[in-house]
């Protein structure tokens, strides 16, 4: 049912449109942007598919169902890349949904709901810093402070927006109406090695994790390396490595992952034993109770572990972003289709951030992970087979038509 050499043509073609020719970058509101918009505008009228652009410079394909101007499940993903990326982080579920619609359309199925197929403008954020711009102006939540963030070259969003032939006072009317959103489906690489390693394609994800960035500084007491006797220090560093396999620790035991990503110590010397050291923890997990109580045990570990060594201690958050649950009706869909395409169903966590994140503010949503080789991702090494592409888009095509999805309705949507 799914053209799978076509769809990976068209995502090779799309892997062309770059600002540099060594790994791809394509960035919002650039001549990048404005030809990779008017080609997948062009695939997705051959799918039989209404076209529009909206006032942040997403491209939308309409494809009607049984009643004209019924509700539509929104399936996509993102266009723009980060620097250096590879080819199918974002792509792959915008044309995969494109791929599925183009069956529906050659064999004249219409379904009781609309599909809308969006390529988000900017999800990576790489231009502008701040991510999500497409999905948040899609969801209702784009913060207009957004406008004046400026780019490396000092250009600000809302320039960009004119230059590329949008006009930044319209982009309230990008935001919909969540009466007319059934859900919002993407279909991304999982970005990870776990499927790879358990030798299945494709995987329902459960959430997408909420995280916890914390900075902490250990204070100890500096001191000749030479003349102060082991028993009487109190090396901070020494304290901090306690403290780093406890993170570790503290992960394993709750099945969450936990970083220490950096790590300084003050005036380190050889010869001068450590006396003050700062490091970072990223915890994040696909429940907020989960990392909560985690992060409780764990800085109650850790303060008994500095208190042993005479070492002070102090926490403060630097960012905390609540976990978003995928829908549970979403999910048994995907589940659904997998055992129905000969598939075994399994669940992950997404450990990084997507479209969902800000289309959970709108409806429920839904997300499937396809394998991809090593779990490379944002790197040209990025690399999926045709035959995975194709059996992702077989799937994603199987739950766009589920009958359960139109029977769960946004009204419903409790997040
Ligand atoms: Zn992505």
């Amino acid at each position: 049912m799914i053209d799978g050499h076509g769809l990976c043509v068209q995502l090779d073609a799309l892997a062309r449109i770059s600002s540099q020719a060594d790994g791809l970058t394509r960035l919002v509101m650039s001549a990048e942007h404005r030809k990779a918009n008017d080609l997948v505008a062009t695939w997705m009228r051959a799918a039989g598919m209404r076209v529009h652009e909206d006032a942040i410079g997403n491209i939308i394909g309409r494809y009607e169902g049984l009643q004209p101007e019924a509700p539509a499940l929104i399936v996509g993903s993102h266009l723009d890349s980060v620097r250096h990326a590879g080819r199918y982080d974002g792509p792959l579920g915008v044309l995969a949904a494109i791929a599925g619609v183009a069956a529906l359309h050659q064999r004249g199925e219409k379904l009781a709901h609309a599909i809308e197929v969006i390529g988000f403008c900017d999800e990576e954020g790489t231009r502008f810093g701040a991510t999500m711009l497409g999905s948040r102006a899609v969801a209702g939540s784009f913060d207009d402070a957004a406008l004046a963030l400026r780019d490396d070259e000092g250009i600000s969003l809302a320039e960009a927006m004119q230059r590329f032939g949008l006009d930044p006072e319209a982009l309230a009317s990008a935001a919909r109406r969540p009466g007319d959103c059934l859900g919002y489906l993407e279909l991304h690489i999982e970005q990870g090695p776990v499927l790879e390693a358990l030798g299945l394609p494709c995987a329902a994800v459960t959430a997408i994790n909420g995280a916890t960035r914390l900075a902490v500084t250990l204070t100890g007491t500096a001191g000749h390396a030479g003349t102060v006797p082991m028993a009487g220090r109190h090396d901070a560093l020494c304290a901090a490595a306690a403290c780093v396999l406890a993170v570790e620790d503290a992960a394993l035991a709750a099945g969450l992952v936990a970083t220490v990503g950096r790590l300084e110590l003050r005036n380190g010397a050889i010869n001068v034993i450590p006396g003050e050291v700062h490091f970072t923890i990223d915890l994040r997990a696909p429940q907020d109770d989960l990392r909560h109580r985690t992060l409780a045990s764990l800085e109650a570990q850790m303060r008994h572990l500095c208190e042993r060594r005479g070492v002070g201690l102090k926490v403060s958050k630097l960012h905390e972003l609540a976990a978003t649950p995928c829908a549970p009706h979403m999910i048994a869909a995907i589940d659904r289709a997998c055992t129905g395409l000969g598939l075994e169903p399994h669940h992950l966590a997404s450990g990084a951030g997507h479209d969902g994140m800000a289309m959970a503010a709108l409806c429920p949503i839904g997300m499937i992970f396809l394998r991809c080789k090593g779990g490379i991702s944002h790197h040209p090494d990025e690399s999926i087979t045709p035959e995975d592409a194709c059996l992702g888009a077989s799937l994603l095509l199987e739950v766009m038509r589920a009958p359960g999805l139109t029977s769960v309705n946004a009204a419903s949507h409790k997040f």
